[in-house]
């Protein structure tokens, strides 16, 4: 989505199932007067009160082993000349989305929410178009198939155990179900999360999706490099200019080893190796430095990047409850 729609608001959804079914909902992340499913967000977050986070947490931890879980978001259509880029460049036009869990001996952290709010929809087993229309007329397809919270509760963990949320920055697909999760600790950079609050949020957000955030406990990440868990193995590093404090994350897994999960800082995988730019960063320089220093990164991590909209990269992962070790 372009900068121009910085006030774009994705206001109104049409959910159209395979099976034939169909039927127009109000998206309840964009809206408060229509929940489509009947899983309210007061529900959800009730929940989180009656569970205890540190016990849940505790009773769920075994071996010192850092597992990462591979969620699927769904598919997201999209065209490649917002990237700089051809169909023939790209082979593969759509997008994946991906969040990831990260359970580690001391918290489990849980990397992007995803495009859809779960409680916007209901599965059916069978995978459902969500037509997302912005108000200037733009749309934005997304094909899901399985809610966040199912992945997460497959792989043994309720929204109370996770203990830190983590955005790679506030676009709408990567937001959807933050809500839930708001009873972790957000870690967020000073200027994402002052943008996220702004009057006007730069970029396409969805503040309903992640208003609950305002009112968690919140850690202000202030340096390029944050160690999440004190010992090195899970690393919050800056990458902004998507964004203004756009970042990915680095887990390091015993079996896997090095892993960075990349928030935007690539889309298609054509970006990195022909070096081209979104047409909307919130700054392409700071983007170009940005991909620089991550490159850097892996080098002297010994590395690898998983580019978390990378169709044909994300449709190989193993994903929940299978995880990487
Ligand atoms: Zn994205």
């Amino acid at each position: 989505m372009t900068r121009r729609n910085a006030l774009a608001v994705l206001v109104a959804i049409v959910a159209t199932v395979v099976s034939g079914f169909s039927r127009t909902n109000v998206v309840s992340g964009f809206s408060r007067t229509n929940v489509a499913s009947g899983f309210s967000r007061t529900n959800v977050v009730s929940g989180f009160s009656r569970t205890n986070v540190v016990s849940g947490f505790s009773q769920t931890q075994g071996a010192q082993t850092i597992k990462l879980y591979v969620f699927d978001g769904g598919t997201l259509e999209s065209d490649p000349a917002r990237y700089r880029l051809t169909r023939e460049d790209v082979g593969t036009t759509q997008l994946s989305v991906a969040a990831y869990l990260i359970v580690h001996p001391k918290g489990v952290l849980l990397w992007d929410t995803g495009a859809v709010p779960d409680e916007n929809w209901s599965p059916t087993g069978t995978p459902m178009e969500q037509r997302l229309v912005l108000p200037d007329g733009q749309e934005r397809r997304v094909t899901i198939r399985t809610p966040l919270n199912a992945q997460l509760k497959a792989s043994g963990y309720t929204p109370a155990q996770v203990t830190h949320l983590a955005l790679s920055h506030y676009h709408w697909d990567h937001t959807a179900n933050a809500n839930a999760f708001a009873r972790a600790t957000w870690l967020v950079r000073q200027n994402e999360r002052d943008a996220m609050f702004a009057d006007k949020p730069l970029g396409t957000a969805t503040p309903m999706t992640y208003a609950a955030l305002k009112a968690s406990k919140t850690v202000i990440v202030s340096v390029d490099e944050h160690d999440v868990f004190g010992d090195g193995t899970v690393i919050l590093k800056s990458a902004a200019g998507h964004t203004p404090g756009h970042q990915v994350i680095y887990v390091k897994l015993a079996r896997t080893g090095g892993v960075v999960l990349s928030g935007d800082l690539y889309h298609y995988p054509q970006e990195r190796t022909m070096n081209r730019l979104p047409t909307f960063e919130f700054n392409e320089e700071q983007t170009r430095a940005a991909r620089k220093a991550v490159e850097d990164f892996l080098a002297r991590t010994k590395s690898r990047l998983w580019i978390q909209h990378d169709f044909n990269a994300h449709a190989k992962l193993k994903k929940a409850p299978e995880f990487y070790d």
